[in-house]
């Protein structure tokens, strides 16, 4: 029972949890509400239903000593009702600002030198009516909660605007259009004693869904630095034990704002698999399990690939020439994450 994890989440992060978890011997219990799920066959145990159901909760609360997840679009009582009785990497408070848009954007701005896009809270289509011209006729609207890969999002204008009407935009920020010069990302894990950082990556995105992302991140060693010095700044303010994911723009004048945070692994680590000695999901297991976490240590600079949607039938051409890492999803879908693989650059 010792080394013993539950995982709320058995998608492809999930999965990869479970990896790491077992090369270290901790035995690993998925909570998924979806029948099949790409950890299935990588956790020692499961359990399939929703999350609100006390019974299912109680015996997944049973089942290990400690927790973490693969998403934040968690309800909030769950994370606080397994903090009652267990420890929960990342903590609730963690979870409760990430999984929500507007509190991690008016948490990341109340820190001093932390900084977003220009944003405003919208509660009807009046407001969203209001701030569009405002913000000169243009901006994104995006929904505060369970959006992902660009899900609830939609970029206003002149055309579109009026079919947000009947829309009930109760829980929606509307958000600056950036002419960023490329966007970054940064990973930081904190275990009791020590933080670690993974240099940071450049992310290429396509209809708002990461393609692509490269180590390193073509930028200069004073934006690298100050990448590296924002995240650990937020890592220190949210008090964060596990691990952490800050996405970034880095605009024109080299300013970076911060675009959003994921308290958990990320697509953009995924390199760290085949190119650190250490990748995000041993880092993250280190951070729960041992005081120290380890130096990340890249091996070479790389580019990972996601594999989207249809692309997934090419999937033995690629295996041919490349590790592929494999997510199992049922079905293909237009747009979803089916898997990837990396190579030297
Ligand atoms: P998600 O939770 O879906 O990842 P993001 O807010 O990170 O949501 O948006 C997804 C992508 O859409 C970003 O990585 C970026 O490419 C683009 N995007 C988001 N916000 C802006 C913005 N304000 N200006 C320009 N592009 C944006
Ligand atoms: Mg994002």
């Amino acid at each position: 029972m010792t080394n013993s994890l539950g995982i709320l989440g058995g998608g492809q992060l999930g999965m990869f949890i479970c990896e790491a978890a077992t090369k270290h011997n901790i035995k690993t219990t998925v909570f998924s509400d979806k029948k099949n799920f790409s950890a299935k066959n990588f956790c020692d145990n499961f359990l399939i239903g929703s999350f609100s159901d006390q019974k299912l909760l109680d015996e997944f609360i049973n089942s290990s000593n400690f927790f973490t997840i693969e998403t934040e679009n968690i309800p909030i009582e769950v994370i606080k009702q397994i903090e009652k009785r267990k420890k929960i990497f990342p903590s609730s408070n963690i979870v409760e600002i990430t999984q929500n848009r507007l509190k991690e954007k008016n948490f990341l701005n109340s820190i001093n030198g932390v900084k977003t896009a220009k944003f405003e809270k919208i509660q009807s289509f009046y407001d969203l009516e209001k701030y569009f011209k405002l913000f000169g006729k243009i901006g994104i609207l995006k929904s505060c909660e369970m959006g992902y890969d660009g899900k609830g999002q939609y970029l206003i204008s002149d055309k579109n605007i009026n079919n947000f009407k009947q829309t009930d935009l109760k829980d929606y920020i509307f958000e600056e259009v950036l002419d960023f010069n490329k966007e970054i990302s940064v990973i930081v894990c904190c275990s009791k004693k020590d933080t670690i950082l993974y240099p940071p990556v450049e992310n290429i995105h396509k209809n708002s869904i990461l393609r692509q992302s490269i180590y390193p991140a073509r930028i200069g060693s004073k934006v690298k630095n100050e990448a590296l010095l924002l995240a650990k700044k937020i890592a220190v303010e949210l008090k964060l034990h596990g691990i952490l994911a800050i996405e970034m723009f880095l605009m024109k004048n080299d300013e970076l704002l911060i675009n959003e945070l994921a308290p958990r692994p990320h697509n953009s680590g995924h390199w760290s698999l085949d190119f650190c000695k250490y990748s995000q999901f041993e880092s993250l297991i280190f951070s729960i399990f041992k005081e120290k976490v380890m130096q990340p240590e890249p091996l070479n600079s790389c580019k990972m690939i996601n594999v989207i949607g249809e692309d997934y039938e090419e999937k033995k051409k690629i295996s041919e020439k490349y590790k592929f890492y494999d997510y199992f999803k049922g079905e293909i879908k237009k747009l979803r994450k089916m898997g990837h693989y990396t190579f030297k650059n």
